[in-house]
């Protein structure tokens, strides 16, 4: 089954550091300090674009807690930032999933007070040495401060700031510890990686992401939308329902294409050749995930690869 990967040596190399987009750490861009833009989404939730995935923040009567914290060299401008909405202490950090570009400030603003929130499969990839066969690459266990002190199985609620605000797991969608976060009264939902906007989505599938969950979670986020509903992704710009609901529809044609292909009984290296994601490729397929890339998601998806990954990566616990 093991063949049914594909080497793919490009700039993937670069997300080595453990995380899924950290590329403007590398090189020059590391000099200068990324820009961070705020968008207020409601009386209490903003939503944060700086380096790493969105973070989102709730601000109000009853302090501050956020969702993700980016990657670790830009803590204390995310500080900053957070500051700026709000001086309150940050009383939690709900985290995504457990990838570097999501959880790098976890540890130093847990050393403030902050309580750690995630998926039971965040404690435990985060925990543990992790190797990534998609990105060839370990790693290491975080240190403890990093990790989360309250971990769910299914779902768990925060009441603050005059909302009860569900954290929702769904199963093997980018990872397998993803959780969306729906902030009821603000209507407002923070997606994580299950949704890349305006950019074919990168699927964890060595940590137990699939297709088949990426579309059940965004699926689920869809029941909780009304037209005024809007939409953090993890990475791209905010989000209406109206786009969330065309990004479905991508996946669910994509994956109609590749299966087509399948049912032929073709080879990976033969759907790639075949173009299956061609009327998204200019569009999606040209800053980060390349169409061999997402076709290979796809592939390995439908054909139950992810399958194989999770219990090889159960065998390394
Ligand atoms: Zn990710």
């Amino acid at each position: 089954m093991k063949k049914r990967f594909i080497a793919i040596p490009i700039p993937l190399r670069l997300l080595a550091l453990g995380a899924c987009f950290i590329l403007p750490a590398i090189g020059s861009a590391q000099d200068k300090p990324p820009e961070f833009v705020a968008t207020r989404l409601s009386d209490t939730v903003t939503m944060l674009k700086g380096q790493g995935g969105n973070v989102g923040i709730s601000a109000g009567k009853d302090g501050v807690y956020i969702v993700d914290d980016q990657v670790q060299p830009v803590t204390q401008q995310l500080l900053a930032e957070i500051r700026k909405i709000s001086d309150r202490p940050i009383r939690f950090i709900i985290n995504t999933h457990h990838h570097a570009d999501h959880v790098g400030g976890n540890e130093i603003i847990a050393g403030t007070g902050a309580v750690i929130v995630a998926h039971d499969n965040v404690y435990q990839r985060m925990s543990t040495r992790q190797f990534n066969n998609f990105l060839n690459e370990t790693t290491e266990p975080w240190a403890a401060g990093a990790l989360p002190v309250i971990t769910f199985s299914d779902r768990i609620t925060l009441h603050l700031n005059g909302e009860d605000v569900t954290v929702i797991h769904v199963a093997n969608g980018h990872t397998d510890g993803d959780a969306i976060i729906h902030f009821p009264v603000s209507n407002v939902i923070h997606m994580g990686d299950i949704y890349f906007n305006g950019l074919y989505p990168f699927i964890d599938l060595d940590s137990g992401g699939s297709l088949q969950g990426i579309l059940a979670g965004v699926e689920l986020a869809l029941t909780m939308t009304n037209k005024d509903t809007r939409i953090i992704p993890g990475h791209g710009p905010v989000s209406t329902p109206t786009e969330l609901t065309a990004y479905r529809d991508f996946l669910l044609q994509a994956q109609a294409n590749v299966q087509a292909l399948i049912d032929q009984g073709k080879s990976l290296e033969e759907v790639i050749a075949a173009r299956p994601t061609a009327q998204w490729d200019d569009a999606l397929g040209q800053t980060r995930i390349k169409p061999a890339q997402m076709v290979t998601f796809i592939y390995n998806s439908l054909t139950g690869v992810h399958e194989f990954t999770r219990i090889k990566a159960n065998l390394q616990e």
